[in-house]
């Protein structure tokens, strides 16, 4: 799982199930060019692949570039940019992408997480389900709208729930991959409670399949990461029977 993810059926740790037109289960073989990895879908590694000096320059600094490189692209499609309603989209497109859509990519925007001693001896599975997930395609800069479901046993330690929605949106506001996002959030579980017993599902539609391509509006993609006691089939169910997927 270190340095790609891979595809496979949902029957165990790591498991990658997409739904929509089936050309996620063409495998890492066919990966031969960035083209067919776009259109793949398809994610090369379980990290964000940052550059080492991704956070040199200030998020005000970043703001005045995008808005450059914005305002080119509308010029380069002709747009007349002197017209009151298209003045500001430089900017506006600029402050959107480095704080809002993609304020995951700083580590320094990370939620801090504080977990407390299980008090109540609650050791059955706690399930946190139907969590918002906003995310944008890394291919094609487009929306990934839908759900995640997620499910732990607890070692001892629990999380306050609203910390899970922060984690899953945390991740999500980045350049994505589905699968990436699904790996990461139960990488980032599994480390802040202390145990391997994490199940996370998510269920997204994708701009890029609905709006270009083959648009189709109808298809989600599933993606899962089941690890520790999820492995087990009847716990695994028995989450299933909760998120009733
Ligand atoms: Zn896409």
């Amino acid at each position: 799982m270190k340095d790609q993810i891979t595809f496979k059926s949902v029957n165990g740790n790591g498991a990658v199930n997409g739904r929509h037109n089936g050309k996620h289960h063409n495998g890492q073989d066919a990966l031969t060019n960035w083209e067919e990895m776009g259109e793949l879908h398809a994610g090369s590694s379980a990290e964000t692949p940052l550059r080492k000096d991704a956070f040199m320059l200030s998020d005000d600094e970043k703001v005045n570039i995008i808005e450059e490189k914005f305002r080119e692209i509308l010029e380069t499609l002709g747009m007349d940019l002197t017209d009151d309603s298209l003045q500001g989209t430089p900017r506006r497109v600029a402050k959107m992408y480095v704080k809002e859509i993609f304020y995951g990519l700083n580590p320094a925007n990370m939620p801090k997480i504080s977990v407390f001693d299980n008090k109540f001896k609650y050791d059955e599975m706690l399930v946190e389900k139907e969590i918002q997930v906003q995310s944008f395609c890394e291919h094609h800069f487009l929306p990934i709208v839908g759900r995640a479901h997620v499910g732990y046993i607890s070692n001892g330690v629990v999380i306050g729930l609203s910390k899970i929605n922060r984690i899953v949106d945390y991740f999500a506001r980045r350049p994505q991959v589905q699968e990436r996002l699904t790996v990461q959030i139960a990488s980032e579980l599994k480390k802040a409670l202390q145990t391997e017993d994490i199940a996370v599902v998510i269920d997204a539609k994708h701009m890029c399949v609905s709006c270009r391509g083959i648009q189709d509006d109808h298809s989600t993609t599933v993606t899962a990461e089941y690890s520790g006691k999820f492995i087990d089939r009847a716990t695994r169910e028995e989450f299933l029977r909760y998120i009733r997927l």
